[in-house]
């Protein structure tokens, strides 16, 4: 369904009088892009189990990665690295946001990479990128190529143990520097928009509970827990929103 024009013009109202907006987004940002999300009701992620009756949030859990890595990097591999997804309206409305000197920060749950394809300069990744890894060892630095370069557990080249992607797993927790500096932006921001997240995950959905600027949007496909909160509440796909901005 259409997105109403009135909606739009609330949207770009808002845009016109802020000056430290930031953005909040999820796995919603980049449907677009032909990565599936998670929770989506016709093609998340969560809706597939894997052949032998296990769910992404096990497979992708530290425990299950620590007993099975084989079949841990076999799913991340088939599911999670896109490294041939471009960026969409979204990506490509809020770099030009920042550029303009109106967005002070894209705060993502994503690990895709997609904001930085497209220029954006202050991106803070709650939950790590698929284009860091690490040796578990020594901490030898690796780019993506090293997981996709064979189908095995990727292992490092200097002391041979194995290497891992920079990716928050359940069950883990979220890097202190980042957490601080998602809550310093959402405290000083006069708008916060948030797109594209089903807003479940923690503690990263509780970061918007800083918010005390004066409007609170939320762009997503399906209603959220937080949907009574917001000042403007938009339902529908992200990139047609920015699509037919003002941007
Ligand atoms: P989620 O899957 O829980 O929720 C996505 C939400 O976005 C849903 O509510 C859905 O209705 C909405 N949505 C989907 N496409 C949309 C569109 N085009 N326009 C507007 N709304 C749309 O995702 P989440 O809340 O980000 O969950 C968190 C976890 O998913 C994160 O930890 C993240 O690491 C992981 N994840 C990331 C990627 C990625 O990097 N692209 C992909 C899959 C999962």
């Amino acid at each position: 369904m259409k997105i109403p024009q009135e909606k739009i013009d609330q949207l770009n109202e808002i845009i016109l009088r802020s000056n430290r907006i930031v953005f909040f987004g999820g796995a919603g940002t980049s449907t677009e892009s032909n990565i599936p999300d998670f929770r989506s009701k016709r093609n998340g992620l969560y809706n597939q189990w894997n052949e032998k009756g296990l769910s992404p949030e096990i497979l992708l859990s530290r425990s299950f990665f620590r007993k099975k890595p084989e079949v841990f990097f076999q799913y991340y591999r088939q599911n999670l690295i896109h490294p041939d997804a471009l960026p969409n309206e979204t990506h490509y409305g809020l770099a030009k946001l920042e550029k303009a000197g109106k967005l002070k920060a894209i705060i993502t749950q994503n690990i895709d990479g997609l904001h930085q394809k497209t220029g954006s300069k202050y991106v803070l990744e709650l939950h790590g990128s698929i284009y860091r890894n690490y040796c578990t060892e020594c901490k030898k630095e690796y780019h993506l190529e090293k997981i996709l370069e064979d189908n095995n557990v990727p292992n490092c080249n200097v002391c041979g143990k194995m290497v891992r992607p920079d990716v928050t797993l359940y069950e883990e927790p979220l890097d202190i520097k980042v957490i601080d500096k998602a809550i310093n932006a959402i405290s000083n921001a006069d708008t916060l928009i948030i797109g594209g997240t089903s807003l479940v995950v923690y503690p990263a959905a509780g970061f918007i509970e800083f918010f005390r600027g004066s409007d609170m949007v939320i762009i997503n496909k399906e209603t959220t827990l937080y949907d009574q909160k917001a000042d403007l509440v938009i339902q529908g796909s992200i990139g047609e929103v920015f699509r037919r901005m003002n941007l």
